[in-house]
């Protein structure tokens, strides 16, 4: 509904008058849709007795703490989980670290949907589950709720929201996403439903593979099934190692988190990023550096060409690395991508939050809702809360 939309992407801001303003609807319908979204809790008023001297109107926002999202990820390296209010604040959280690869997908999901239900229980008395989304480091089949493939996690067709149906309506359930697509919407919204200052960008980041994400004009470039933006299975050589996918050559089989232990001679990840930020690498660690530098840089390239893009934001592992990969990307998109005399290419670093896929997710669900306030407020008479949901 444009009313709730409008008020969430410019929170604090809009009064009634702004958001007639903004929609092209009358001051009466506004009111009559705000005094809704009020009541059903979705948005709040400003105290009128606070607002300056001769302001004509009361800012509205979303209302704090009234319902809440559950975002949960499920990843090579961990499981995590977000309780967040519409508002966008962390109400809780949990994450648990664990090495997944090849684990039974099943008992990992069993696990991952108690600790959804752990997280909730630490939700405020009385606040309504929104929704539960998870995200999943593979391609997904939004419609059947079915992981499709996730290479690293060695797990393929596998049913997913059945799991959560033990303590989750099948309203609350609004799906699973690509945890890539779901770390990016954080980027691009420091807020659910609120855009950021950057709205156009290719997001990659690294966990044991390499995901990655589009976002243009502040959307996720979905591509037709969702399955876009797999940056880490583009292949920078043609005759290098062989990837989790099969296929030969991948970014991920020289980039990813597994390959530079491999070819630097290291087992521990923290020894490695330690030894990356000394001053003189051992020539091993300096080699494997630059190869998978020059390898994201050749694939971030090609993207950057093919979508007509100049911004690259850095997530996980890369992240980590970014001053010791930064150097040989920089070289590569300087000589490579076509528009860089005309707008240089941006490169930032993203290290905020942990397991920001699973925040995403969270923040999938309030999308849910702001595309249609109107059927959350008509079922939410018959639903528990989230207290209640998760006993
Ligand atoms: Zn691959």
């Amino acid at each position: 509904m444009l009313v709730a939309q409008a008020v969430f992407a410019r929170p604090g801001e809009f009064t009634r008058a702004d958001v007639a303003g903004a929609t092209g609807m009358t001051r009466s319908t506004v009111s009559r849709l705000v005094d809704q979204l009020v009541a059903g809790g979705i948005l709040a008023e400003d105290d009128p007795a606070q607002r300056g001297r001769g302001r004509p109107g009361v800012p509205l926002r979303p209302a704090p703490g009234t319902f809440v999202a559950l975002g949960l990820e499920a990843n090579v390296g961990h499981l995590a989980s977000y309780v967040i209010d519409l508002a966008g604040r962390v109400l809780a959280r949990r994450f648990v670290t664990d090495d997944l690869a090849g684990s039974d997908a099943d008992a990992t999901l069993a696990r991952l949907a108690d600790l959804g239900a752990e997280t909730l229980a630490d939700a405020p008395a009385g606040a309504h589950l929104l929704s539960a989304h998870v995200a999943l480091p593979g391609i997904v089949d939004h419609d059947a709720g079915v992981l499709l493939r996730a290479p690293n996690l060695g797990w393929s067709q596998v049913a997913v929201l059945p799991h959560l149906a033990r303590w989750a309506s099948e309203r609350t359930l609004t799906g699973l996403d690509n945890e890539a697509d779901c770390a990016a919407l954080t980027i691009a919204q420091p807020a659910p439903g609120y855009p950021g200052d950057l709205d156009s960008f290719v997001y990659v980041s690294g966990n044991v593979g390499i995901g990655s994400s589009t976002v243009l004009g502040g959307q996720v470039l979905a591509g037709r099934h969702g399955w876009a933006g797999e940056l880490g299975h583009v292949c920078v050589d043609p005759d290098g190692p062989v990837c989790g996918c099969g296929a030969r050559g991948c970014l991920e089989a020289v980039a990813g988190r597994r390959a530079l232990l491999a070819a630097s001679g290291r087992d521990d990840w923290d020894v490695l990023v330690a030894d990356a930020a000394a001053p003189d690498p051992d020539p091993a660690l300096a080699a494997a550096l630059t190869r998978a530098g020059r390898a994201l840089g050749i694939a971030l390239s090609a993207a950057l060409n093919l979508l007509d893009l100049s911004h690259v934001v850095l997530g996980g592992h890369l992240a980590e690395l970014a001053d010791a990969l930064t150097p040989a990307v920089r070289a590569e998109l300087d000589t490579r991508v076509l528009s860089g005399p005309f707008e240089p290419v941006q490169v930032s670093v993203r290290t905020a939050a942990e397991a920001p896929g699973a925040l995403g997710a969270a923040y999938h669900g309030i999308a849910t809702l702001l595309a249609d306030p109107a059927r959350v407020l008509a079922d939410e008479a018959s639903e528990p809360d989230a207290a209640a949901a998760q006993a």
